[in-house]
């Protein structure tokens, strides 16, 4: 990325940060996580006096071409210790739309409710990502650190390892060509065949446990529990958070999104808001 420089201001961007250079001795840096930001400052006032330093900024402001920028970039993100970018996750909750930097960084909540109930919500849910609890669930939920194979028990390493050997499986059977290394990669007690006849028929090989039938089940099993998990995850977050669970329309005044907990059914069989629904009782 270029620096944007205009008389007085250099711009910098690395990663998620952004470090905007006022004078030699002012500077702004933004991005997520205050103490982060800090820490990057200090090191950065540590090392502007020096004369490399200087020239890297220089160089960084000045170059057109994007390969030596790049270089440029990747040291001053090593300098200046500056954290990888973060993922942003996006997920959908009861129609709710939330993106979300993990381990706290709410980035936008949207849905199907007035500016108040967004407000609201988008509150909850910057609570609630702070606290370690919440840290946690949202994980959980989205799945993060799955590759992180810090499984303590020994059935849990196996049903690990079956579901990391089962994604091997579909991406086998949706290629008719299975890249070799990938075979080479999977133990050969997976597979029905030596790795040397797979290598030379190429053919089109599941591996072995696939048509085990206590491998299946155990799979089966595990799979079965992240989805219970992952429901459970999902109702705890709809409460913590108060997501309305249903938005519908008065049948009286058209008003939209307004939460079904809300709504009440008359005699007739019509939805009413509220505010209708206290305007019809007080007609009656
Ligand atoms: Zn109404």
């Amino acid at each position: 990325m270029a620096a944007q420089s205009d008389k007085k201001n250099i711009t910098i961007k690395l990663n998620d940060y952004c470090i905007n250079i006022l004078s030699p001795q002012k500077m702004e840096i933004n991005g997520p996580y205050k103490n982060i930001s800090n820490e990057i400052g200090k090191k950065f006032l540590s090392l502007i006096l020096k004369e490399s330093f200087q020239k890297l900024l220089i160089k960084y402001e000045t170059s057109n071409n994007s390969d030596e920028l790049d270089k440029v970039e990747t040291k001053l993100i090593e300098l200046l210790g500056v954290p990888e970018e973060l993922p942003t996750y996006y997920f959908e909750l009861a129609g709710w739309h939330f993106s979300f930097k993990p381990p706290d960084i709410v980035e936008s909540v949207e849905g199907p409710g007035d500016k108040k109930l967004c407000e609201q919500i988008r509150r909850r849910f910057v609570e609630f990502a702070e606290t370690e609890q919440g840290q946690k669930l949202l994980s959980d939920f989205l799945h993060i650190d799955d590759d992180d194979e810090d499984y303590d028990s020994e059935e849990v390493t196996i049903k690990g390892k079956i579901l990391k050997e089962s994604e091997k499986a579909y991406f086998f059977a949706a290629s008719k060509n299975p890249p070799l290394d990938l075979v080479e990669d999977c133990p050969p007690m997976w597979f029905p065949k030596s790795q040397t006849t797979l290598k030379d028929s190429g053919e089109l090989v599941m591996p072995y446990w696939l048509f085990n039938s206590r491998f299946s089940s155990i799979q089966k099993k595990v799979l079965d529990e992240q989805e219970q998990r992952h429901k459970e995850i999902e109702a705890k977050l709809i409460q913590v958070l108060g997501i309305p669970s249903k938005t519908t329309i008065c049948d009286c005044c058209a008003k939209v999104d307004i939460p079904q907990e809300d709504m009440t059914k008359i005699e007739s069989g019509q939805l009413l808001c509220p505010e209708c629904f206290k305007s019809l009782r007080a007609k009656s």
